[in-house]
């Protein structure tokens, strides 16, 4: 392993080591349990550290507290620099977190305040969750000046936590970590830049083989769901005892199909390492076993779009909290699209089942048909295949032509009619009665009802309870043309989201 990278890392895990120890009063720092520093008991010590202060109120803000991307990030340099357990940056993070809880009951500080301030300091990280090379300096580089800001902000909110007052401590943090996030901000373009650069799959085909799921040791526990081409599982990681998600998708009979499968799982994989957004599933790792291809992906979704719309519908809209939320949803998918497409990536299946949803937070996932328009200019490797939903298809594609970024529009743009009629607490079945006059075994698409779902669009905006801002109503209108060249870009519908006075609705707080 090469110095110049490793020793840059270990000097920055001493030196952190060293500012927490000599930061918090002794009685603190020599009661914090052996485990703490044990990446993955956090949380059960944590749990323990609130029943040892017997303290019930505070149960709920504890358990609200995030620290996975600092965690994953940690634990991707400790894989690439080979850093063991307790003395690596893990560890250092989780104890570091653990002194900042305890400081915070010491000093009888709001703790619900101090959760949501780390989980926004966590927030601010970009996701590094990707295999970092151990070689690769100007990476390297970009990810310590991350972890110094990170770990220098807790540095500063325990120094604030023993020298400010209490009644202006929650003040003082706040600004500390907002200088943090500025700064956190700036960095996380380089290292996109970085990134792309070191992750492009023209110069790096082998990735895939040298990934072959050596040190992930995963076990499989429920189903999530069955996707365009395999199940998709609920996995454990059994040493840090992080979730994730694995899709498995078998080879097939023959090798025919076996070519076929690895082309589209490596296509998927590509595609989804191009785009590291806050709304896009995130692919950490992909290997063949004996009998599969296997994606490990991070977000591990409670529903899909299409199974919790239909449950709204069929609980009779109790999920009122969420439906409020939303709204936000509009938002970062587009933002989620915009960014794809300014990749040169069309999504080419755009369906609520491809949507996923996590907690507050809407993903863009499965782009197992996805094109990366960029590769197949310049290789001519990939075929298209003219295959998709056909429901939210749009109606150049049913004509056969090649899929261009608008068709991906006008397919979220149905998305949206279904979710504003939800949202306004009308049924999906009610829709589907108002678009299709005769009775249909399978799904009318919706691009042979256009003048039905305009009518119906309309009377949401009338009737919606008022519900929805009519500029999501008219963008969504917009981008159910018929006529590709009328259709607006993703880029454009978002532009006028965010200028809009509902901004704050339209968008989660994370676009700030
Ligand atoms: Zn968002």
């Amino acid at each position: 392993m090469s110095d110049t990278v490793h020793s840059p890392w270990s000097h920055l895990l001493d030196q952190y080591t060293a500012a927490f120890l000599s930061l918090n009063p002794r009685h603190i720092i020599d009661n914090i349990p052996h485990t703490a520093t044990v990446d993955g008991y956090l949380r059960l010590r944590l749990e323990a550290l609130g029943q040892q202060k017997n303290d019930w109120e505070n149960e709920w803000p504890l358990a609200r507290l995030r620290y996975e991307r600092v965690n994953v990030f940690a634990r991707a340099i400790d894989r690439a620099l080979a850093f063991e357990p307790p003395i690596n940056l893990a560890g250092l993070i989780c104890f570091a977190i653990y002194i900042t809880v305890e400081s915070t009951y010491q000093r009888g500080v709001a703790l619900s305040s101090v959760v949501d301030l780390l989980n926004r300091l966590d927030h601010a990280l970009p996701r590094v969750n990707y295999i970092v090379p151990p070689e690769a300096p100007q990476l390297h580089d970009q990810l310590r000046s991350l972890f110094h800001h990170y770990a220098s902000c807790l540095v500063d909110i325990n120094k604030i936590l023993w020298s400010v007052d209490p009644l202006d401590t929650i003040y003082e943090i706040t600004l500390t970590v907002r200088c943090t996030k500025d700064a956190l901000g700036h960095i996380k373009e380089r290292l996109k830049a970085e990134r792309r650069e070191l992750y492009n799959p023209e110069h790096n085909s082998s990735q895939s083989q040298s990934s072959d799921g050596k040190g992930w040791h995963l076990d499989q526990l429920d189903i999530l769901g069955r996707g365009s081409f395999g199940t998709v599982y609920k996995a454990i990681e059994r040493t840090s005892g992080q979730i994730y998600a694995l899709k498995k998708i078998p080879f097939g009979e023959n090798r025919e199909s076996r070519r076929r499968v690895e082309a589209q799982v490596q296509n998927e994989c590509k595609i989804m390492r191009k785009l590291p957004h806050l709304h896009i599933v995130n692919v950490c790792l992909f290997y063949e076993d004996e009998e599969c291809w296997n994606i490990i992906m991070d977000v591990v979704a409670e529903w899909n779009l299409r199974d919790f719309l239909d449950h709204c519908c069929r609980t009779n809209f109790q999920e009122t909290r969420r439906l409020k939320v939303m709204l936000c949803w509009f938002g970062c998918l587009i933002d989620a699209l915009n960014f794809a497409h300014r990749a040169q990536v069309i999504h080419n299946d755009i369906k609520p089942a491809n949507i996923l949803i996590l907690g507050d937070t809407v993903y863009l996932a499965d782009f197992g048909l996805s094109i990366d328009s960029a590769a197949m200019e310049s290789s001519r490797g990939l075929e298209y295949t003219p295959y998709g939903t056909s429901k939210y298809k749009a109606p150049e594609l049913a004509r056969g032509e090649a899929p261009r970024r608008r068709a991906d529009v006008f397919s979220l743009g149905c998305v949206f009619s279904e979710m504003l009629t939800v949202h306004g607490g009308y049924t999906l079945d009610l829709f589907r009665e108002h678009r299709s006059q005769r009775e249909a075994t399978v799904p009318e698409p919706f691009r042979n009802t256009l003048p039905a779902v305009e009518a119906w669009l309309s009377v949401l905006r009338e009737n919606g309870n008022g519900r929805a801002p009519s500029v999501i109503i008219d963008q969504t209108l917009w981008m159910i043309e018929a006529d590709p060249n009328r259709r607006p870009t993703a880029e454009h519908v978002r532009y006028e989201l965010l200028r809009s006075q509902y901004r704050r609705d339209l968008f989660c707080n994370m676009h700030e």
